[in-house]
């Protein structure tokens, strides 16, 4: 091997939990603000955001990742809260980019400032993104995210289509008698656009929403419905897809997914840890259980890597073997989504 060959060899580090299930991702959310108050995910009022202080600087970031990078995670999606409203995210992610070992990385935002963002989140290094939308009727977007802000998500996703942000995912959250009868027409919107559709369960997050599972719609019964555009081909799995199950129709510019981590949950191939905007690693969605990096960032000294590694180990010490849903000892979690980073 050539010596510059030899420089960019690397002997990535496996990292690997107590289940032997490689982890190599991080969702990082970065606030917990947001722009829209969806009737899922956050009260109207009363919500109390997490002070200035206690979020976790881009500074602090940066380092972690650093750290997390050289042994082994390699993917990191920004998240919230909705990113966007935070300053100099556009910043962070420059940053980020750059830091040797990330090989992908990904934002999911609501979509209501990324016409303004688009083009310099291309430019600063993001390769690909998911919008969350759950309808296509204006008014029913009013209803669902108490703001009348569709044709702004719209405008956002075409923009991101220009920049060649590369998949732009739509995320759609299906929930039975709120916008089960426009799976087809989601569905569609692949036919014509390579938007990646991707169908999301909906899951018993927050102390302020109700769960009793009836708002959930199996995706045999999604895929029902899409069967009667167009055959369903399956898409093989590929290196770096997570748990969605993907399919494209025949002659489509997109695809279609389905995220089901109640109806057929994926535990077992989980690869990854969240870090809460107050410096928070949470190891399961569902599960409570947090363990304090900001702290540890704060108290040691600049430079002291090893503090940081020592919780990343932790960390995958504690991950659980699976989620609990469906079982009477599972309880809801108390922080919403929007403070844990979906
Ligand atoms: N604000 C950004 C957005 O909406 O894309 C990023 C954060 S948001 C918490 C991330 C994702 O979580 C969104 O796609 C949202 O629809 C999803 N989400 C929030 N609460 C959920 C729930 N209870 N069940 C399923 N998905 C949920
Ligand atoms: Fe905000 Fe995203 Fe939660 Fe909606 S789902 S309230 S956009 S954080």
């Amino acid at each position: 091997m050539g010596s510059s060959a030899l420089k960019n060899f690397r002997i990535m580090k496996l990292l690997l939990d107590d289940y032997y299930r490689k982890i190599n991702y991080l969702r990082l959310s970065v606030t917990d603000r947001c722009n829209l108050r969806c009737r899922y995910c956050m009260p109207e009022e009363g919500v109390e955001s997490i002070k200035h202080r206690d979020l976790l600087t881009y500074e602090e970031i940066r380092k972690v990742i650093e750290v997390f990078a050289r042994n082994g995670i390699s993917k990191i999606r920004l998240t919230g809260g909705e990113p966007l409203v935070r300053k100099g995210v556009v910043d962070l992610i420059k940053g980020i980019a750059r830091i040797e070992g990330v090989t992908d990385l990904s934002l999911t935002t609501n979509g209501v400032l990324l016409k303004e963002y688009a083009g310099a989140l291309a430019e600063a290094g993001l390769r690909r993104i998911n919008v969350s939308l759950d309808t296509l009727q204006p008014d029913r977007f009013a209803y669902i995210t108490r703001r009348d802000r569709f044709k702004e998500v719209w405008a956002g996703i075409e923009e991101a289509l220009r920049h060649r942000l590369s998949p732009v995912k739509v995320n759609v959250v299906v929930m039975k008698g709120f916008n089960d009868d426009e799976i087809r027409d989601f569905a569609r919107l692949s036919l014509t656009y390579p938007l990646h559709i991707r169908f999301i369960e909906f899951m018993p997050l927050g102390k302020g929403s109700d769960w009793d599972g009836k708002e959930i719609i199996p995706p045999s019964q999604i895929m029902e419905e899409i069967r009667e555009i167009g055959e369903l081909i399956p898409i093989g799995p590929q290196a770096n897809d997570g748990p969605a199950k993907r399919y494209y129709i025949k002659g489509s510019k997109g695809e279609i997914g389905f995220i089901s981590p109640i109806s057929s949950h994926f535990c077992e191939q989980c690869n990854r840890l969240r870090l809460t905007p107050d410096g928070k690693i949470r190891t399961c969605l569902f599960s409570d259980a947090e363990i304090d990096l900001k702290g540890v960032l704060r108290t040691s000294g600049d430079g002291d890597d090893e503090k940081v590694e020592e919780v990343l180990y932790r960390a995958l010490q504690a991950k659980p073997e699976g989620h609990r849903i469906g079982d009477r000892r599972f309880k809801k979690c108390q922080r919403g989504m929007h403070a844990i980073g979906g």
